[in-house]
Formats: C-alpha cells, structure tokens, sequence
C-alpha cells in the first residue's frame, strides 16, 4: 500500500470512528441494525488470525538462527510485558486512591445489571492458567481462536525446525510464504475497516439506547469511568515516554499503528486486531523477527489495560460496599490483577471473566461485578487500545534490542 493510499485509510478509520459514535448517539437503537456489517469485518480479521499466527511465529523464531538466541529475546520481551504490566496497576491503584471514585456511593444507587449471576462464572486459577497454554487438540483450540496454545504448539516447532538444518528448509518455506499471503489478505481487508469499524461502535451504541441513555445509565459510576479512563491516559503517555527514550521512536510510529489503534476500539479485541498490529508495526520500521515474535504472544498475554482497569474496579467495588483495603490487601491485587490480566484472552471483555480471580483473593463478593456491568463495554474499548499500544511499544523496544 502506498503512503498516500495508506493516509487515505487512516483518515476513513477515524471517521468510522467518530461517525460511528455520532450516529450511535443521535439515532440510538435503530443502528443495530447495522451490527451484521461490524460483525463481517470482525469475521473476516478473525479467519485471518489462526493461519497468521501459525506463520508469523514459526518463522519469527526460525530467523532468529539459533535457538539460544530464543531465550535472549524471549527474556527481554518477557521482562518488558511484566514490568510494564506492573506499573500499569501501580498507576491503577495510584489514581483510584486519589480519585475514590466509590466513595460516598452506595449499591442501591448504582443501576446495577441484577440478571448478573457470579455463580455463572467458573472461578479462574493459576493452574488453570497455565493449563490453558497446553492444548491436547490444537484443532479445537483453533475453533475457539484460543491462540495461546497455538504460538506454544509454533514457538516448539520453531524451535524443533531450526535444528534440522536443510532437512527442515521445505517447512520453513512452505510457512514463509504462508506468511507473505496472510499479509496481503490483511492489506484487502484493511479496506473494509472505515466501515466495518463504524458499524461496530454504532450498534453497540445503540444496543445501549444511544448516547443520552448510555450517558443516565453511567452517570452514578461516572467517577468509576473517569477513574479508569484518567489510569489509561496516564499509561499510554508512559508508554510514549518509554518508547522515545529507549528508540527515539515517537509521533510517527504512532501514526503507523493507529489504523491498530482505532480497529481495537471499534472491535475491543486484541486477537482480532493482531493483523493490524502487525502490519502497522512493519510498516513503522519494527525489524521482522521481532514483530513475528512479540506481537503474536503481546495480544494474548501482555494487557497493560486490563491490568489497570481490573485494579481499578476491584478498589471501586470494595469502596462501594464499604470494605476498606489496606496495604496488604493492595499487595494482593497487585500481584493477582497482573495474573488476571494475562489470563484474560484478547477477545471482549474477558477482562470481566478474569476479575473473578482479583475479587476472590481479597474476599470482595463476586455479584460486585454486577456494578460495573453497564459501562464495561465501554471501557473495554479503551483499554483494549492501550492493550494493543503496549504490544506494538514491546516490539519496536524488543527490535532496537535485536539489532543493537
Ligand atoms: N478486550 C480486551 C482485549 O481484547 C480484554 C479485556 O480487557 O477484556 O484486549
């Protein structure tokens, strides 16, 4: 795609973004009518994703050269999710302790979704955790699109192909150019995003009664939104700070990934997103391996956002019912909304599933969910962004590392 071509589309996304939300809050309802159009640009990055995956990260690893090389660059890129995932939850609880949006609040005041049924929920452990990356039947795992047990089923084989020398060239042949025809199907769906995107926030907004009826539903959690969204602003400018300082990189690998960027808050997945967020990160100048490498394992485990907005909520719904948390209990969800970020799949509001984890280890009530349910399609988006933003930061850091 040319420059010229490729400003073109940025600038139809950010209208299907703003239109969207325009239309979703003047006409309302009736836009639901339009979801079938989101959802088919949804299904056609979605059936894009398994076989990209597959591709990117087996031949991510196998141009790495030698296998030692895997754990360098798996070590920096682990280092750079959970350090970075750790201060977006320090920034969470920082602001929630300033702001106390829960304060003064009762739950008889909040409109609170009572068909909410917490026992509905299978609770989430750590061993579930790291079960989940193992997969007995990698087909069925496919169906789901859980792609955690993919990029360990490619990352095993990466690794197995590159001790087979000329033996194994004809696979890694076959999976480059896999990967080369997955990136051309992503540059023609691309086009469908100005309107695909549209339709998304459109309907959802109308689902939601449109904006007048969306702005009285979460006006009594108002200083919740505001909570979460100040945490998200503040991390993506951290994010920024990390990126100029150790790349020099800024504005203009901003530019690169904000067709990512808006296509995560029109869609509030990140696995769906992941083409995108690939070929924004390519075309900023990210070197190849890393970008095959980090993205792929970015969008399911390294969730900056949710990390901040899972603290976040969890302090608000203790203030609501009155429960103070102390220093220990902070530690706590310190550490477990970190693990329930990296357990939440990148899809929409899995961040809401995993937060099961965070209440039940500081003995909070499950149905406390149930305060929060009304705006949490709402904040998913935007913090589905700044999951999308930390990956695409990980990979330019993780390439600077690469050819340094
Ligand atoms: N929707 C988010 C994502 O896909 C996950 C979440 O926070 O619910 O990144």
């Amino acid at each position: 795609m040319s420059e010229q071509h490729s400003n073109r589309l940025l600038w139809a996304m950010l209208a299907g973004v703003v239109g969207g939300a325009t239309a979703g809050t003047i006409i309302g309802q009736p836009m639901v009518g339009i979801e079938w159009i989101g959802t088919l640009f949804l299904n056609a990055l979605k059936m894009t994703i398994i076989p990209l995956v597959i591709a990117a990260v087996i031949t991510g690893v196998a141009s790495l050269g030698d296998v030692r090389k895997l754990g360098k660059i798996g070590g920096y890129t682990l280092g750079y999710y959970a350090s970075t995932t750790a201060v977006a939850v320090l920034i969470g609880l920082a602001v929630v302790n300033v702001i106390e949006p829960g304060a003064g609040i009762t739950s008889e005041d909040i409109n609170a979704d009572n068909s909410y049924d917490a026992t509905e929920r299978t609770p989430i452990g750590f061993s579930d955790i790291v079960l989940s990356a193992v997969s007995p039947n990698l087909v069925a795992a496919a169906a789901e699109t859980k792609l955690l047990p993919i990029i360990v089923f490619s990352l095993i084989f990466a690794a197995a192909l590159t001790t087979l020398g000329a033996k194994g060239q004809p696979t890694l042949k076959f999976f480059e150019s896999l990967n080369h025809v997955m990136m051309k199907m992503i540059n023609w769906i691309m086009y469908l995003a100005p309107i695909g995107i549209f339709a998304l926030i459109a309907s959802r907004l109308g689902k939601a009664g449109g904006g007048m009826a969306f702005l009285h539903e979460a006006q009594a959690i108002g200083g919740y939104v505001i909570a979460v969204l100040v945490g998200l602003a503040i991390h993506s400018v951290f994010l920024f700070s990390v990126l100029r300082l150790s790349t020099g990189k800024g504005l203009d690998f901003l530019r690169h990934l904000s067709k990512a960027l808006f296509t995560a808050f029109g869609t509030a997945s990140s696995s769906a997103t992941l083409p995108l967020t690939i070929s924004g990160a390519k075309s900023a100048g990210v070197d190849d391996r890393a970008v095959r490498f980090v993205l792929p394992i970015g969008a399911t485990i390294n969730m900056d956002g949710t990390a901040l907005y899972e603290a976040i909520a969890v302090m608000f719904i203790a203030q609501v019912y009155g429960i103070e948390m102390g220093v220990m209990e902070q530690t706590i969800i310190f550490v477990t909304a970190t693990l329930a970020a990296i357990g939440a799949a990148g899809i929409p509001q899995a961040g809401l599933v995993t937060m099961v984890i965070v209440l039940s280890a500081v003995n909070l009530p499950l149905e406390g969910i149930a305060l929060i349910l009304s705006v949490d399609w709402f904040l998913d988006r935007f913090r589905t962004v700044i999951n999308v933003w930390g990956d695409s930061v990980g990979s330019a850091l993780v390439s600077r590392v690469m050819r340094s």
